[in-house]
């Protein structure tokens, strides 16, 4: 009878439970294997909202999964988190994404790199010691690099989260707040925080386009107002229309991104889309409103 219920209790599992079940056990296993070579880096363009220059790029990482072909990191992150291969995995990148920059300033591409950085890592000694080692073995210029923290990392613990971005404040690498508007941290909280910029989610520019006519950007406009009075940049994610562009702007937003401006694209591909923008008058918000 015992054994029977058992298998009747497997039976309640769907099969695309169990097809995600099986996804999960791939992933925590391949990423253990050899899956870190099989990660790529692509960078998104982050771009100034008064004159549309290129100020610097987002790196966002997939996997070219031999079989399923390149992957987006919702796909796989989530279970990375949970195995703690998320912190390799970012320690890779961070020296990989560092490299690059680097290298494209030599090639008088000067861009400051994001790299995300998980709550999992966040909380760990060791991130201090991944962000020195990075950027010595770069020579990337510490205020080049920008580590983006979601508003949760932070939130979980602000007494230990302030003594931790004091140490990487220190370094002079910069700190933004990824995602806002999707958490429910306190505000006071975060502005407490030596942070630098914030990276208003796209949920929250969604949003402001349901507000009604004349109320356009009301709720975007008052985060944006905190901002600068805290003397904080703000980012704008997901541009994907003009419209979207315009509301950022009027807002008085001082940073940019999303697919109207730029996608996330290879690191091989970068140079030269940059310089086709260069040659068409370097100003990506013209550009786009013009419809290029
Ligand atoms: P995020 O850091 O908020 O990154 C922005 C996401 O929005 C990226 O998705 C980007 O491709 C997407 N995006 C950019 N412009 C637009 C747009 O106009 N419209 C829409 N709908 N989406 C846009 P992606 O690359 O799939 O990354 C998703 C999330 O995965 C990231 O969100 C970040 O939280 C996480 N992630 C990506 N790379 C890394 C990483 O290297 N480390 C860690 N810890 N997390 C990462
Ligand atoms: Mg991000
Ligand atoms: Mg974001
Ligand atoms: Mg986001």
């Amino acid at each position: 009878a015992a054994k029977s219920s058992g298998r009747d209790r497997v039976h309640l599992f769907s099969p695309a439970l169990r097809e995600a079940a099986r996804w999960r056990l791939e992933v925590a296993t391949r990423l253990r294997g050899d899956a870190i070579d099989q990660l790529v880096v692509h960078y998104q363009p982050v771009v100034r909202l008064d004159t549309g220059e290129i100020e610097g790029v987002e790196a966002l990482v997939r996997w070219q999964h031999p079989e399923r072909g390149l992957l987006s990191p919702d796909t796989f992150l989530s279970v990375a988190e949970e195995t703690g291969q998320i912190i390799p995995i970012t320690r890779w990148l961070l020296r990989e994404t560092t490299r690059k920059a680097a290298e494209w300033a030599a090639e008088g591409l000067a861009l400051r790199m994001s790299v995300n950085v998980s709550a999992r890592h966040f909380s760990t000694e060791t991130l201090v010691r991944d962000v020195r080692l990075a950027l010595q073995d770069s020579g990337l210029p510490p205020d080049q690099l920008v580590l983006e923290l979601t508003e949760t990392s932070v939130a979980e613990d602000p007494t230990r989260a302030e003594d931790q971005l004091s140490v990487l404040r220190g370094f002079g690498v910069r700190v933004a707040i990824d995602d806002f508007g999707t958490g429910w941290s306190s505000l006071a909280q975060l502005f407490a925080l030596p942070i630098g910029t914030l990276k208003i989610d796209r949920s929250l520019l969604a949003a402001a386009e349901r507000v009604a006519a004349g109320d356009t950007g009301a709720v975007l406009a008052a985060i944006v107002g905190l901002t600068r009075t805290l003397g904080i940049r703000s980012v704008a994610e997901g541009i994907e229309t003009p419209d979207h562009l315009r509301m950022v702007r009027e807002a008085g937003c001082d940073l940019a991104q999303g697919w109207l401006l730029g996608h996330p694209m290879p690191a091989e591909r970068l140079p030269a889309w940059m310089r086709e923008v260069k040659e068409a008058g370097g100003d990506l918000c013209a550009l786009a409103i013009a419809g290029r």
